[in-house]
């Protein structure tokens, strides 16, 4: 048992906390603020191979092993949880979509451009009435000739608004339930039909757009089905099961940028002449909270490692992903707290660390579904 990064791994912490320092970190307040896309940035991603980690580099891709993609994703995230979630979403659900189930064409025709950078990908899974019940879903696409046409709308689409690539998924047999379920490929700019309805308005995860999408009998080519009729359940919850090691790895991120910020300041801020890092309740703060962010990536590189091995994950990846959510908003409501009442200000980012924290609980899973697998694994 190791518990050190190898060279490789060691050296893309470094090559990503650098460009996140010099980066990502001194705009992450106007990303905040703005709530803007910032495609400038995650052009400068796809030029240093960071909006493909994962793939070969045959499709465009870096060729890390997942821990080093973990890493990466965790380092961008302890810039900005915006800017993690458009990794996350597009390279762990969009790309890993069609990395795993989309023929050769498909690959070479969407997942290279996506692996490159050159442009932005999107998963729409989730609706209005069908979160967690994903079974429950009304889009439909009904084959018509060499075509499919679909309908229906999708919500909480993170990139959705600005992706050229959406994976779509919807029921070609609407009274199969799971097995009705199929997925596609569905291009804005090229598909009649397909609209962008709105933009939600959140707490946090700013700079990353979750739009809502109307399909109204949008064409596509029968070609755009990713693998075949009624795989799309199946599909969709293998890729959220690599997608959750990823965004164990965004809980992190945050953790780790609200711990140090917390640990600056107390270090910095004086009250009864003295630093308030020597108080102990102080310090058993920062403490608990390191162990937190210690024990979180222990379990992430612990779902990585099983994946990479192609083992069963999981159990894994839903204890990485619901253990990482968790420490990352408790993490944050701490750095609030040693904050103090400036912690409650957007003057200091302890406050952007925590809204961004919360989302992690909730989406790719809620915190309550993840322990319904866990427990199902376990009684299996
Ligand atoms: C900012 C943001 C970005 C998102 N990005 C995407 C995306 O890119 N693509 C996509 O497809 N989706 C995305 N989602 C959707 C996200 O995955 C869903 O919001 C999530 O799965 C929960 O679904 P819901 O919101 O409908 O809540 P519901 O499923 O209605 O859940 C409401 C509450 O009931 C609980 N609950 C539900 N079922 C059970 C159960 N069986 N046992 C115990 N408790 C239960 C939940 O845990 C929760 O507390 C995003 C959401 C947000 C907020």
């Amino acid at each position: 048992m190791d518990f050190s990064l190898s060279q490789e791994q060691s050296q893309i912490r470094d090559m990503v906390a650098e460009f996140v320092d010099e980066e990502v970190v001194p705009r992450a307040k106007e990303i905040a603020e703005t709530d803007e896309f910032p495609a400038d940035l995650v052009a400068e991603m796809g030029e240093l191979g960071l909006m493909g980690m994962p793939f070969p580099e045959e499709y465009g891709g870096a060729g890390l092993d997942y821990h080093s993609y973990a890493i990466g994703l965790e380092e961008i995230s302890r810039g900005s949880g915006g800017l993690g979630t458009v990794v996350a979403a597009h390279t762990s659900l969009a790309g890993n979509m069609l990395y795993e189930f989309g023929d050769e064409t498909q690959k070479e025709e969407y997942l290279t451009t996506l692996a490159e950078g050159r442009e932005v990908g999107a998963f729409a899974l989730s609706e209005a009435g069908a979160g967690s019940d994903v079974p429950s879903m009304e889009a439909t696409a009904e084959k018509d000739g060499d075509e499919y046409v679909l309908n229906g709308s999708k919500l909480w689409t993170s990139n959705g608004s600005v992706a050229d690539t959406i994976t779509v998924f919807a029921k070609t047999d609407p009274d199969a339930g799971r097995t009705g379920i199929s997925s596609f490929v569905v291009r804005p700019e090229q598909d009649p039909g397909f609209h962008v309805e709105n933009t939600e308005e959140k707490l946090g995860d700013k700079g990353c757009p979750t739009a809502e999408l109307r399909l109204d009998d949008c064409r596509i080519p029968e070609d755009r089905l990713i693998g075949e009729e009624g795989d799309g359940f199946v599909q969709a919850l293998k890729t959220l099961n690599g997608g959750r090691i990823t965004i164990a790895a965004r809980g992190v991120g945050i953790a780790c940028a609200a711990f140090e910020a917390a640990r600056e300041y107390a270090q910095q801020r004086e009250q009864f002449d003295r630093p308030i890092s020597d108080f102990q309740t102080i310090q058993h703060k920062l403490a608990d909270m390191d162990t937190k962010i210690q024990a979180a990536k222990m379990l992430m590189h612990k779902a990585a490692d099983k994946k990479i091995r192609g083992e069963r994950y999981v159990k894994e990846a839903a204890q990485a992903k619901l253990y990482a959510s968790e420490v990352s908003r408790e993490v944050a409501n701490e750095g609030i707290q040693i904050h103090g009442g400036y912690g409650y200000t957007k003057e200091f980012p302890a406050e952007r660390f925590y809204r961004d924290a919360k989302l992690n609980e909730i989406y790719e899973g809620t915190s309550e579904v993840l322990r319904n697998t866990i427990a199902d694994q376990l009684l299996d």
